[in-house]
């Protein structure tokens, strides 16, 4: 028997070890090649509102087939090449290490974000959080129990009441020790030494109970406590409750905002329409639904958040102020 977090952190490591594991994958990077060039044109801004700092590290945490950091890059290297001389992957995934090399060249990899060198940073993060493991409380009468998993099944155990919100008789309050403990490392790190880090990932504004954790096997949902290492398991990243931590380790925190408004501040129809223009009917129509479907609120555009993780020194950054 195991309690959830460690189940889904040995599911997650065999499954993001596979050969190919993001094949049927469709993140925002994946749908269209926009996604990555406006976050790289916004890290070039984010650096230059940064006072553009000579050794700042351009890094990016969970970088899955490279995609994001290769649209951005192209970007970057125009725009800002004092930021995008040296690349730092966050990546634990041998297989995907070797799918990043192959597209972004002279990258260094780390396996955690603490062996990122000191320096002032910009951090992208798209759809990692999410990833990371989560425990799960649910609520019994007067008491709390807290779920593990034995031969593919929940077992419940007695445990002490849950960090977080409040919650009604058998509701499920989850949250991620692994996140709260990366984005605390992160926001001390930045006001030690400056920079700034972008999140992009699914779940709600503000904090409440419910049960998020799934599982997508070639892209079809699945149960995620059968056959651990062969389903991408994930779960909603608690917004609220991360700008929290980042507050009380004294960064400062710009959004969350929803997805699609951010993407749209940052021109995503104008980019696409320039890029659509001069393509056939059938491909300058794809780069136009991709881009829908980043933003519409009843795809991807609202589920999905942009927060900063900020030195308390910076300006409103872009994307965030309307
Ligand atoms: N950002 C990519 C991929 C998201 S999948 C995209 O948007 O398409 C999650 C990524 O995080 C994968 O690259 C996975 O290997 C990596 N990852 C998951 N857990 C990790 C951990 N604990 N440390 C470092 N990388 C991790």
């Amino acid at each position: 028997m195991e309690r959830l977090d460690a189940f889904m952190a040995r599911a997650n490591a065999a499954y993001y070890a596979r050969p190919d594991p993001l094949g049927g994958f469709t993140t925002a990077p994946e749908i269209s090649q926009v996604f990555g060039e406006l976050l790289g044109a916004w890290a070039a801004m984010a650096w230059q509102a940064m006072g553009a700092p000579a050794d700042a590290i351009l890094a990016e945490a969970g970088p899955g087939r490279g995609t994001l950091m290769a649209d951005a890059l192209r970007v970057l290297r125009r725009a800002s090449p004092g930021l995008a001389a040296t690349v730092h992957l966050v990546e634990t995934s041998p297989s995907l290490r070797a799918r990043q090399a192959s597209v972004v060249a002279d990258a260094v990899w780390h396996d955690r974000l603490e062996d990122v060198p000191d320096a002032p940073l910009v951090l992208l993060a798209n759809e990692f959080l999410d990833a990371l493991p989560i425990r799960q409380c649910v609520r019994r009468g007067a008491g709390w129990v807290e779920r593990h998993v034995a031969a593919a099944a929940f077992v419940e155990l007695p445990c002490a009441p849950p960090p977080t919100v409040a919650a009604g008789d058998g509701e499920v309050v989850e949250w991620s020790d692994a996140a709260r403990a990366m984005v605390r490392g992160l926001a001390a790190r930045i006001v030690a030494q400056g920079g700034v880090a972008l999140i992009v990932d699914y779940g709600p504004e503000q904090s409440a109970p419910g049960d998020s954790l799934q599982a997508l096997r070639d892209g079809q949902p699945t149960d995620p406590l059968v056959d651990p290492g062969t389903a991408d398991l994930t779960a909603h990243v608690d917004f609220q409750a991360l700008a929290e931590v980042a507050r009380d380790a004294g960064a400062a925190v710009q959004g969350p905002v929803p997805q699609g408004v951010f993407l749209m501040r940052l021109g995503l129809f104008e980019r696409s329409r320039a890029l659509a223009r001069p393509q056939p009917p059938a491909r300058a129509g794809a780069l136009m639904q991709a881009a829908q479907r980043l933003a519409e609120p009843h795809l991807m555009g609202r589920l999905f958040k942009a927060m900063a993780v900020c030195h308390p020194g910076l300006p409103p950054l872009p994307g965030f102020a309307a």
